[in-house]
This record gives C-alpha cells, structure tokens and sequence, in this order.
C-alpha cells in the first residue's frame, strides 16, 4: 500500500494521503514514540503491538513460526525482484507488509488506522499538533461554513465524542458556533474521535489571534486585507480576554435570516413565523458581553482582581471567573472577619466550582 514508487513512504504520512484523509494532521514518530501519549489505548485496540508497529513502519518481531513464513515470502519477492533489474528497493518495502497473511493484515491495518486516530486525537491537543492544525486551518484545508451569513468563514474539524464508532467527523464553525456535516460524502466514513472534543475550544484558545471573520477563498487566493490597524494587533479592542472582532462574527443583527413574502418580512407572532431567531442574536453593543468587566465594576471595582490584567495582557479570563472570585472574596473576607485569613482559604472555592 505504501510503496508505489520507488522510495518508500511512511505509513502515516500515505494514510493522511488517503481520500477523506485530508484532515489529519501527520502525528510525529516522537509523539507515538512517547509511551505516556498512548497510556490505556493497549487496551482499546485489537492487536495494539502488532498496530503500532505498522504505524511506526517497524519490522514485526515474529517468533519462529512465522519467521518460516517470512522466509518462504522472501523467496518469492526474491524470485520477481530477479526478473526485472532495480525492482528489489522497490519490493523492499513491500516485502513487511506481505510477511503475514492477508487476513492478519487487514485486521492490522485497520487495528492500526483506530490507533492512529486515538493517537491523533491526543496529538492535535499537544503543542506540535495543535500548530500543524493551525497551518492546516491557516490554508483553509478544513473547508469553510456552509451557512451563508457566514461568508465562508473557515472551520475546524471536531467530534461530537471522544469514544470511536458513535459519530462521523463533523466542522465546527467558530463565527457561528455551531457544527455542520462536511459537504463531501467521503468524510463520513471518517470517525469524529479521531478528532475528538477537545480540539475545537482548545484551537480557539491557543490562537485568539486568528482573524474568525477571514474567509477560506480569502486565505487560497491570498488576497488578504489588512487585519490590524496601523498600530498593531493590541490596538483591537477586546471582549473578555478575547478580540471582540472574533465573538461569533456571524451572528447578531444583520447576519439573521429574514424569511419575506412579497417584500414582507414575516412577522415573528405569525403562525409560520420566525422563532427563535434570539438564538443567533448578539448584542448591539458588543461590550455588554464583558460580562467580568461588567460585574466587577458593578461591585465598585477591586484591585485585588486579576482579571483585568488579564484582560489587558490579551490573555484569555473565564467567564465564569467573576462571580467565583466574588464569591470567593466574600468568603476570604468572612474568613478575615473571624480572624483567620489565609490565603489558602480560596482552596474552598473548589467546592463551589464543581457545583456549577
Ligand atoms: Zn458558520
């Protein structure tokens, strides 16, 4: 399978060559290599040694049955290769895939296209894999949103569980948040946990500095437009540790779709009306999304915060944060009431975190 020509190519890299492949990023020999990557997926994969060594390209160590075996296939590799001059290099590589019988092999073979996917799926979340993605996304390899008030905005490649064999592969789109099935059949067949549920968020978290709003033509063509003003990517103005050009570009007024008959909007008490349509709503004035900004300065500000300089260093601070540190606050204060204010006490918030 690996080796049509001459120079014999890896078994990762021809099956991220595979039609309805184009999504995976190439796991590097390093990280498979790396035994604590792969801890518990011995036993989530039949014939897990035998899987990785295909992966790896390695030649199986067989015992002495099947060194018969090999030898007698030897033979008649040996045998061809004689026939036609230069034709042993190029069986060379052939000559390990052909060393057990068939049926073995291809329950190797797609022992080892489930492992390669559960290895991926924790490969795209480490740092080597999450840049690859990213050059990947960078290039629009994803493909872009099919939704139109989405201009194309480019997609990143997500399951809907991280246990294999429940769903297909499917494209999260982060102008709309939402996620589509890919528009080409051959990428049913490929597994969302190969992906994983991770990626997505952890994508936009890595990278808050990607322009959401680019679209895919946009990055094939390289017509890019100026996406920083003169003064440089920190002169945007940002929403809770994130630029406010990236929260969900295409959603809010003016990216809804407005159903008309003869002209007329419907209107949305109609019996067929428009419902719901608060789902892709945004607020006019994207600050009121601060939401941690907000509340603290409802509480009449506290330098004892973190979050806005967090916000000011362009780092992202959870939404969640505010409330958790008000609450906190409270109880460190009620703790300092009582005459014992360690700062180890916001230890409890714990409790309160998990509760949510
Ligand atoms: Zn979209």
């Amino acid at each position: 399978m690996s080796t049509s020509s001459g120079t014999p190519e890896s078994w990762i890299s021809s099956f991220c060559s595979l039609l309805g492949h184009e999504y995976f990023a190439e796991v590097s020999e390093e990280f498979i290599e790396d035994d604590f990557n792969l801890t518990g997926l011995q036993t989530q994969v039949a014939m897990y040694k035998e899987a990785l060594e295909m992966i790896l390209d390695v030649e199986p160590e067989d015992d002495d049955d099947e060194e018969d075996e090999e030898e007698d296939e030897e033979e008649d590799v040996s045998g061809d290769a004689r026939d036609e001059p230069g034709g042993r290099a190029a069986q060379a590589g052939e000559r390990r895939h052909h060393s057990r019988i068939a049926s073995d092999l291809s329950v190797i073979e797609s022992s080892a296209e489930m492992l390669y996917g559960l290895i991926h799926q924790r490969f795209i979340c480490s740092r080597a894999g999450i840049q690859q993605m990213s050059e990947k996304y960078e290039l629009g390899h994803f493909g872009v949103c099919p939704r139109t008030n989405c201009n194309q905005a480019r997609t990143l490649p997500v399951g809907l569980s991280d246990i294999p064999g429940e769903d297909t592969v499917k494209l999260f789109c982060p102008s709309c948040l939402d996620v589509y099935v890919p528009p080409n059949s051959r990428f049913q067949t490929v597994d969302g946990a190969f992906f994983g549920r991770t990626f997505g968020a952890l994508f936009l978290l890595t990278f808050p500095e990607y322009d959401l709003t680019k679209s895919g033509t946009e990055s094939i063509t390289n017509l890019s437009r100026p996406s920083n003003p003169p003064g440089g990517a920190d002169e945007l103005p940002m929403i809770n540790g994130v630029y406010a050009r990236n929260v969900a570009p295409g959603l809010g007024p003016g990216k809804i779709y407005e159903p008309r008959i003869y002209g007329f909007r419907v209107s949305e008490l109609a019996r067929s009306g428009p419902r719901m349509q608060w789902l892709r709503d945004k607020p006019a004035d994207i600050k009121a999304l601060d939401e941690a900004r907000l509340f603290t300065e409802d509480q009449g500000g506290d330098s004892e915060d973190d979050d806005e300089s967090m916000i000011m260093n362009g780092r992202p601070s959870g939404r969640r944060r505010a409330p958790l540190n008000a609450r906190s606050r409270q109880q460190q204060q009620q703790q300092r009431q009582i005459g014992n204010g360690s700062p180890m006490m916001v230890e409890a918030n714990g409790g309160v975190e998990s509760e949510l």
